[in-house]
């Protein structure tokens, strides 16, 4: 079942009135996983704090609550274990543990740029994984964007065909919880 969660937080506790710009039905709609056994993608797009990693995690405990095999992963280190992988030659062995999950989240990609070879090595998990099982991978850059975090717009358009192909896109261009936290508090006026 593994899972990687970094934190446990449910979609019930998701506070969709803070977040207009959300579709709470199309939430609604993903968390009945669907998506996940027509082994359809998710993209949550949008600013820092605005709940990408919380709806992510939501959705990943409602996978673990049905015995799915998940797994969560921050960007950087996912693309660090390939690379090693592919150093130490156990590339085919890594990449059948991705293949073998119901779903794999993929958090933060975009934070920082990957390099030629991270880039490619992303491309080929997203190209294997297509259509093999789920990913959720939540960014925090547009996809016009994308080509700054692959350093290559052939890689970045090959990267978001597959990934798009079957998917269901959430943007949220919403304002920061950390806002509502310290306006709770009377930092913010
Ligand atoms: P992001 O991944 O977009 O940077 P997070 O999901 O990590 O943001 O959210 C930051 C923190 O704020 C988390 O603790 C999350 O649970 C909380 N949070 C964000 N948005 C909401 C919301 N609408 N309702 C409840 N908690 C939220
Ligand atoms: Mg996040």
């Amino acid at each position: 079942r593994y899972s990687g969660l970094p934190f446990h937080k449910t979609l019930e506790e998701f506070d969709f009135s803070f977040q207009p710009s959300i579709d709470r039905k199309q939430i609604m709609e993903l968390k009945t996983l669907r998506f996940m056994y027509e082994k359809e993608n998710v993209v949550f797009l949008g600013p820092p704090r605005v709940g990408k990693t919380h709806l992510a995690v939501g959705l990943g405990m409602e996978a673990l609550r049905e015995g799915k095999k998940i797994y969560f992963v921050n960007a950087i280190t996912l693309v660090d274990r390939l690379k090693k992988a592919f150093v130490e030659r156990h590339f085919e062995k890594t990449i059948r543990f991705y293949k073998s999950l119901d779903l794999l989240i993929i958090d933060e990609l975009g934070y920082l740029p990957l390099d030629t070879e991270g880039a490619k090595l992303f491309f080929e998990l997203v190209s294997q994984k297509y259509e093999q099982g789920s990913i959720i991978l939540t960014s925090n850059r547009s996809f016009t964007e994308w080509d700054k975090i692959f350093e290559d717009e052939v890689l970045a358009t090959a990267v978001l065909d597959r990934l798009l192909h079957h998917s269901m896109i959430v943007n949220i261009r919403g304002k920061s919880y950390r806002l509502k936290e310290k306006q709770k508090t009377g930092f913010i006026a």
